[in-house]
C-alpha cells in the first residue's frame, strides 16, 4: 500500500481524527484500523482478503473508510435489507462528512422491486385483474407511481410482499418490452435506479441480485460489475447459499401457472375472437394439475418435502404421460402466438418467450426421462431433485459445488474484493482460524489472506455458557421436557426476556407446549407462525416477560441490545439442516473425493450457525446473559472441542447456583 493511502486511513481512525471527532458515540479500534488497513492493501493489490470480524468491530466502518477515501468505484453486496437500509441511509453518509469527502451512493435492488409503468399501464387498460378484490391494492400502486421518485415497491405500505398483484406491476429480464420497444423507457423507474447506480461512486446491492447477474439470470447491475475497482461482500457466509440457487436448473409448475395467465390476457387483449384462449390455456392449467397430482398421489411423496428424483421409485414412467400433456398444451399456444405474429410487441415478445418455455420444458423432458443419467449441469456434479408443495412442484439439478462458476463470473472481472462476516471461519483443535471450507465453497484458493478480528466485547464478563448437568441425550423422547425444566428457573429469575432457538420445527413445538404448560398469564409467549418474524420481534419487544420460541430463521439477524435479551436457549447442534436431498449428495460428494463430509462439510456449516444463534445473547458492551445450551454431544464427542473453540470466550459452566448468581449480580459473579 502506498504511504500516503496508509497514512490517510490512520488518520481517519486517529483518537483525535475526524472519525471520532464528527461523530458521536464513535469509538476508535485497533482492530477496526487493522481491518481498514487489510481493505486498502486489497483495494491497491486488486487483490482478495477475507476478513473475520466479530460482533462489535465495527465492519461497516472499516471498510468504508478505505472504500471511501481511495475513491474506488465500490460494491457492496449485503444479505439482509437491514444492512442495506443501514449503509444507504446512515453510514456512508456519516462517513463522508465525517471526512470531508464527496461520494455519492445509491441502492440498486432487482428488478421486480421496481414499478414497471408499462405493465401496470397495461394491466389498468384491460382491466383484468388476478383477484377480484385487487383493485383497491391496485389504485395504491398507481397513486405511488405517480407521486414516487423511485418506483421501490417496498416503500408502498400495506401490501403484502406476496400479493398476487406484483408480477403483473413488475417486469421480469424476459418480459421487459427494452428500449426499442416500450414507451416508457426514458421515465421507467428501473432504468433511472441503474442509470443512478453507474453515476454512484457506492452502490448497494443484495446477495440474490448479485448472484443472479453472477449467474446470469437477471442483468441489472451487468454493467456495474465489471466497472468496479472493488467488491465488498458484507454476511458474506449466507453467499455460497444463496449463490448455489442461482446457478442451478430449475422449473416450477408455478412459473408455467404465471406464465400461462400472462399468456391468456395477453392474448384476449390482442386478438380477442381469433382463437380461444382460455380453451387453449385451461389444458396448461390442466397439466400443471395433472403432473401435481402425478407427484402427490401417483408417487405417494409428502407433502412440502424434498426428495432426490433417482429415488423415487419408477418416477420416469410415472411423470412421462403428464409431461407430454404439458408439451402438448405448450405447443399449441406456442403455435396459437405463431398465427397472430405481428398483431402487436407484447404478443410478438410473448410468442418469443414461449418458443424459449418450451425449449426449456422439452429439455427437463429429457432430463426426467432418465433421471439416473443426470450426473452434472454445466459441467459441474449436481443433484436432481423436486420439493412437493400445496401449490407448487420445483424441479431442480442444483450443483454440488459453487467454487468453479463462481470462480468462472469472477475472472471476467478485475476487481480488488473483500468478503466479510462475523463467522466465517471455524477453529481448529489448537484454536488457530480454519477458514477452508469458506474459501473452497466460493474457489478461493488456499492463499487467499485471511484476516480474523475478534469481537471486542468481554465475552467472559458479560456472558455465561450454561450446559445443564443430566440432560438425556437430544434424540431421547423427553428432550424437550428436560430442557424447559432446565430452563424454566432461569426464565423466572430473568423474567423472560429469553429465546429458545430450536433446531427443527418439531423440536419447537415441542419446547412451546412444555412452555405453555408451565407459564401463567404472566409470561407472553412468542412462537414462530403466530406471526410474521417482524411482527413476533416487535411483540418480544414490547410485552413484558416475553420468551420466543423460533427455528432456523431466528437464528441470524436479530439484533435484541440491552436488556431486552438476557437468555439464550439453543437445543441442539444445528446439523438437523443436513437432511436434503442436496445435503446428502454434497456429503457423498465429499466422500468420493477421500474426505471425511463430517469434518470437511457437516461440521464448519454447523459451526458456522450454531455461532449465528450464540451471536443473538451479546449484542453491545453493556449487555450480559447466558447461553443455556442443551446438547451434550458437545462434551461427549471429540469434535465437541472444535465447537467450544469456535465459539466467543465465555465461562462455561455446569453449575445451576453460578449461572443463577451470576443473573442475579454479573459483576460480583466476575
Ligand atoms: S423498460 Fe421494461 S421495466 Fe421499464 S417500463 Fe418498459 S417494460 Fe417496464
Amino acid at each position: 500500500m502506498t504511504p500516503e493511502f496508509e497514512k490517510s486511513i490512520k488518520k481517519a481512525f486517529a483518537e483525535q481524527g475526524p472519525l471520532c471527532k464528527n461523530i458521536e458515540g464513535f469509538k476508535r479500534r485497533e482492530s477496526q484500523l487493522q481491518f481498514a488497513l487489510a481493505v486498502g492493501e486489497a483495494i491497491e493489490n486488486k487483490d482478495v482478503a477475507v476478513v473475520e470480524a466479530g460482533t462489535g468491530t465495527g465492519k461497516t466502518f472499516a471498510y468504508l473508510v478505505p472504500a471511501i477515501l481511495s475513491r474506488s468505484r465500490t460494491i457492496v453486496s449485503t444479505a439482509s435489507k437491514t444492512l442495506q437500509d443501514q449503509l444507504f441511509t446512515k453510514d456512508v453518509g456519516r462517513i463522508c462528512s465525517a471526512l470531508a469527502v464527496d461520494c455519492d451512493v445509491a441502492v440498486l435492488k432487482g428488478r421486480n422491486n421496481y414499478i414497471c409503468k408499462e405493465r401496470l399501464e397495461r394491466l389498468v387498460d384491460r382491466g383484468l385483474f388476478p383477484e377480484p378484490d385487487s383493485y383497491k391494492r391496485l389504485k395504491k400502486i398507481i397513486e405511488f407511481a405517480r407521486q414516487s421518485a423511485t418506483g421501490d415497491k417496498n416503500d408502498i405500505p400495506g401490501i403484502p410482499e406476496k400479493d398476487p398483484l406484483w408480477p403483473w406491476v413488475t417486469s421480469t429480464k424476459d418480459n421487459c418490452l427494452g428500449k426499442s420497444k416500450c414507451p416508457h423507457y426514458e421515465d421507467c423507474f428501473l432504468n433511472h435506479a441503474r442509470a443512478r447506480a453507474r453515476e454512484a461512486d457506492i452502490v448497494i446491492v443484495n446477495h440474490h441480485l448479485f448472484m443472479a447477474d453472477l449467474s446470469l439470470k437477471d442483468d441489472t447491475m451487468a454493467e456495474l460489475l465489471p466497472e468496479a475497482d472493488l467488491v465488498i461482500v458484507d454476511e458474506a457466509h449466507k453467499l455460497p447459499d444463496i449463490g448455489i440457487d442461482y446457478f442451478s436448473d430449475m422449473f416450477s409448475l408455478r412459473e408455467l401457472q404465471d406464465f400461462s395467465e400472462e399468456g391468456r390476457i395477453i392474448g384476449k387483449a390482442h386478438a380477442p375472437g381469433v382463437i380461444r384462449w382460455d380453451d387453449l390455456f385451461l389444458e396448461v392449467k390442466k397439466a400443471v394439475l395433472n403432473i401435481h397430482q402425478t407427484v402427490y398421489r401417483g408417487m405417494a411423496l409428502e407433502m412440502d418435502s424434498e426428495i432426490e428424483i433417482g429415488e423415487i421409485a419408477d418416477f420416469a414412467e410415472k411423470i412421462k404421460e403428464p409431461f407430454e400433456k404439458l408439451v402438448d398444451a405448450v405447443s399449441a399456444i406456442a403455435s396459437a402466438f405463431k398465427t397472430i405474429e405481428g398483431a402487436n410487441e407484447e404478443s410478438d415478445l410473448f410468442a418469443e418467450r414461449c418458443g424459449e418455455l418450451l425449449e426449456r420444458i422439452r429439455a427437463w423432458q429429457l432430463t426426467l426421462a432418465n433421471p439416473g443419467a443426470v450426473k452434472t449441469v454445466g459441467g459441474i456434479p449436481s443433484v436432481l431433485w423436486l420439493r412437493l408443495t400445496e401449490q407448487n412442484v420445483l424441479f431442480s439439478n442444483t450443483p454440488l459445488s459453487l467454487a468453479q462458476p463462481f470462480t468462472k463470473a469472477r475472472a471476467k472481472m478485475k476487481n480488488a474484493w473483500v468478503l466479510t462476516s462475523a463467522t466465517i471461519s471455524t477453529r481448529k483443535e489448537n484454536g488457530e482460524p480454519d477458514f477452508s471450507y469458506f474459501l473452497a465453497e466460493l474457489g478461493f484458493d488456499s492463499q487467499t489472506p485471511t484476516y480474523t478480528w475478534e469481537s471486542p466485547f468481554n465475552f467472559a464478563y458479560q456472558a455465561r455458557f450454561y450446559l445443564p448437568k443430566n440432560l438425556p441425550g437430544v434424540f431421547d423422547e423427553n428432550f424437550a421436557h428436560e430442557l424447559v425444566e432446565s430452563a424454566w428457573p432461569l426464565l423466572q429469575k430473568t423474567q423472560g426476556r429469553a429465546f429458545f432457538l430450536c433446531t427443527s420445527f418439531r423440536s419447537m413445538e415441542a419446547i412451546a407446549d412444555e412452555l405453555r404448560l408451565r407459564m401463567g398469564a404472566n409470561f407472553t409467549l412468542c412462537v414462530q407462525g403466530e406471526a410474521p418474524k417482524s411482527e413476533l420481534l416487535e411483540r418480544f419487544k414490547s410485552s413484558p416477560n416475553a420468551v420466543l420460541v423460533g427455528s432456523m430463521t431466528f437464528w441470524e439477524g436479530v439484533d435484541m441490545k440491552g436488556d431486552a435479551l438476557q437468555l439464550v436457549v439453543i437445543d441442539k447442534m444445528p446439523f438437523a439442516q443436513f437432511d436434503t436431498p442436496v445435503a446428502r449428495a454434497k456429503k457423498e460428494w465429499f466422500a468420493e473425493q477421500g474426505k471425511n463430509p463430517f469434518m470437511s462439510y457437516q461440521l464448519p456449516e454447523m459451526i458456522t450457525t450454531l455461532r449465528q444463534g450464540v451471536g443473538r445473547l451479546i449484542r453491545s458492551e453493556n449487555d450480559f446473559g447466558v447461553i443455556l445450551f442443551g446438547d451434550n454431544r458437545l462434551l461427549e464427542k471429540r469434535y465437541g472441542k472444535i465447537v467450544l473453540e469456535s465459539l466467543p470466550e465465555m465461562i462455561r459452566t455446569q453449575e445451576f447456583a453460578r449461572v443463577y448468581s451470576f443473573l442475579d449480580n454479573p459483576d460480583e459473579a466476575y
